[in-house]
């Protein structure tokens, strides 16, 4: 499996270039934004930062029937689509884009008022045609991975989703078969089992769809997202059972997941 020797040789080697990057990288001689040019500023750099960190993943399906064809969409400059990692069908982990640059995987987005989830996420393609069940090696070599990526940029329990749960009405990858129950109980994302406490009459589906991050530009498509990855169902309708599903998962996040290592490593603004 290559997913804890390759992120391992990673992080060996892009932390001794993020430190030395820190203590002598020269700020550009002007400010990137054209409507800055105009004003003067006085160059003084600080020593205190690092690399941006992604706060997401968004999981995708490949559509293709192999992880070669996959790879060669992937990698093709006029097909302007990539993702961070591929997992192969027999587990096999593909590396494709630093995961601190930002790969076009997302496309236009959005949740719980971000709007650009490329410079926000890690993109993961699963080789998966949409329509099989999903392997065995391959979950667990994603999962090797989530763990991996959840440790090291703190990210919380909710913000693992799919890629038709940021694009309602436009993509509905990883699919109905991807068991994101399993997922969750690893601790990657929110879920929920009945029983389910009452909901109030006055909780619409809209609303509280809204608060747990779906765009609610087309309600129906937010409602069939849902559905798809919380209920393992293809519908556009909230049925009384999914409402209260829904409070319950918004419940979860409005209460606070904590990240894997909450209060550790995470002082001061750092
Ligand atoms: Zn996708």
């Amino acid at each position: 499996m290559l997913a804890g020797a390759a992120s391992g040789r990673l992080r060996a080697a892009i932390v001794p270039v993020t430190i030395l990057l820190a203590a002598c990288a020269p700020l550009p001689t002007k400010p990137p934004l054209t409507a800055y040019s105009m004003l003067p500023a006085v160059q003084y750099p600080s020593p205190n930062f690092n690399e941006r960190r992604p706060g997401f993943v968004i999981l995708h399906h490949t559509s293709d029937s192999n992880a070669k064809d996959a790879l060669g969409t992937l990698t093709r400059s006029s097909a302007e689509v990539s993702a961070h990692f591929l997992v192969a069908r027999d587990g096999t982990l593909y590396y494709l884009v630093d995961e601190l640059k930002r790969a076009w995987h997302a496309g236009p987005s959005y949740w719980g008022g971000e709007i650009d989830m490329n410079s926000n996420s890690i993109g993961i393609e699963l080789d998966n045609d949409g329509v099989e069940p999903y392997a065995t090696a391959q979950l667990e070599a994603l999962m090797t991975l989530l763990a991996d990526l959840k440790v090291r940029y703190r990210i919380p329990v909710a913000n693992f989703l799919g890629h038709g749960d940021i694009a309602p009405g436009r993509k509905v990858d990883p699919g109905i078969n991807f068991p994101w129950k399993r997922l969750a109980e690893r601790g990657f994302g929110l879920w929920c089992e009945p029983p389910y406490e009452p909901v109030p009459a006055n909780l619409d589906a809209g609303s509280l769809l809204g608060v747990l991050g779906y765009d609610l530009s087309r309600l129906d498509a937010a409602i069939g997202a849902f559905n798809r990855h919380f209920a393992g169902i293809e519908s556009r309708v909230m049925i009384e059972e999914n409402r209260a599903r829904l409070n319950c998962l918004v419940m979860k996040k409005t209460s606070g997941q904590p990240t894997q290592d909450a209060g550790n490593g995470a002082a001061k603004t750092r």
